[in-house]
């Protein structure tokens, strides 16, 4: 089977690496930027132009980020699968309408408000009490695109920084953790989840996704299983679907999703016993999904901005190195080590062994650190 991946990034490669195996052969499609997918075709098609030509080598479409024109999707729906469907990417491009869903399902979310200028935005500031979070309400991601404002006349700098012409508005949420959850849904309807992780963010960027989560509840994950199951059917969703969530002490509390395999998840490569990515493609192409169990204690390390002294990262004999063949810059992902460990304090002791030979790795502040 011949897979299109929209997106030619590094989950598109892992998508790949994930897929040979089962005899998957892939093409990627992008519409701008630089591939690092490098396990199969390239499609860079700036103009719009080859669309035809890549839908005429592929069987089915998935895709490996959702900043993509719905138009797109939908029209490529016309001609060939694609899971997940398109509404599922309509819904995560935009907050107000993926809040609007949590709401609808019962899933708990923070208090929000809609702002489309200066005076609404501090208007709405007022209304919930601050601090609140103001965010872009498309094209937001990796904390771009956001502010938070501490008064409610932080409101005209705010809406200058942000320069977006409509603004979701979000009560801040005490949280003690973040947490995330991965869930897959095959073509006849069967569900698997993951163990959820603890992720840990510096500067917006996760730096750490620790699984499963150190002392989660049952009755808290069930809960979380509950909602991305509610989530899943009501999208008749195909595919790996994220959650992410805050832990408060009133329970979870909702922050967004993403349809696609999730960095707070790549844990799963050698922490589970099917990866997140294997199960993508079994669900893509309608296989049986594989088993979500954890095989141990894992902590995902992201590798940011410059790559660091890997060799000795690989000397380590607990390390997994996945680098995804991309240039250093600040701030951007360059690829993660997978550090697995039989106990907690031993997970820690790791995972700050590895942390030493990345330069400007945070600190792990953590639920198992403090
Ligand atoms: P987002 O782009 O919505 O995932 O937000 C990026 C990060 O900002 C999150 O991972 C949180 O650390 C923080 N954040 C976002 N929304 C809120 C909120 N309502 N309350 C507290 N922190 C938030």
């Amino acid at each position: 089977m011949r897979i299109g991946v929209l997106g030619a990034g590094q989950l598109g490669r892992m998508l790949a690496l994930a897929g040979y195996p089962l005899a998957k052969t892939f093409v990627f499609y992008d519409m701008s930027g630089s591939p690092s997918a490098g396990l199969g075709e390239v499609i860079i098609d700036r103009d719009g132009k080859y669309l035809d030509d890549f839908l005429s080598r592929v069987d089915r479409v998935t895709y490996e980020f959702e900043h993509l024109p719905v138009a797109v999707a939908e029209e490529i729906a016309r001609t060939k699968p694609v899971h997940p469907q398109p509404r599922a990417l309509q819904v995560c491009q935009n907050r107000e309408a993926e809040k609007t869903l949590f709401s609808n399902l019962g899933i708990p979310t923070p208090q929000w408000r809609m702002a489309d200028s200066a005076a609404s935005l501090q208007a709405a500031a007022e209304a919930l009490g601050c601090p609140v979070v103001a965010k872009s309400n498309t094209e937001g991601y990796d904390g771009k695109g956001q502010a938070v404002l501490r008064t409610p006349q932080d409101a005209a700098s705010a809406w200058e920084s942000i320069g977006h012409e409509r603004l979701m508005v979000e009560k801040f949420v005490d949280f003690t953790r973040e947490v995330s959850l991965i869930a897959v849904r095959g073509e006849d309807g069967e569900v698997a989840f993951y163990p959820m992780a603890e992720n840990v963010h510096h500067d917006g960027i996760l730096r750490y996704s620790i699984a499963p989560a150190p002392e989660l509840s049952p009755a808290l994950e069930e809960k979380a299983d509950g909602y991305i199951r509610t989530l899943l059917n009501e999208l008749d969703y195909v595919g790996v679907l994220a959650l992410e969530l805050f832990e408060t002490a009133d329970g979870l509390v909702a922050n967004e999703m993403a349809p696609r395999v999730h960095n707070s998840g790549h844990w799963t490569m050698e922490g589970a016993m099917t990866s997140q990515f294997e199960n993508h493609i079994r669900a893509i192409a309608g296989h049986p999904l594989g088993n979500t169990a954890a095989r141990g204690l894992s902590c995902m390390v992201n590798i940011i901005g410059e790559h660091g002294d890997i060799d000795r990262i690989l000397e380590l004999p607990y390390t997994h190195v996945h680098l995804y063949g991309k240039g250093e810059r600040p701030g951007r992902k360059l690829g993660h080590v997978n550090v697995l460990a039989d106990s907690h304090e031993e997970l820690k002791w790791r995972v700050r062994n590895v942390s030493q030979f990345l330069p400007g790795s945070p600190e792990l502040d953590c639920s198992l650190t403090r």
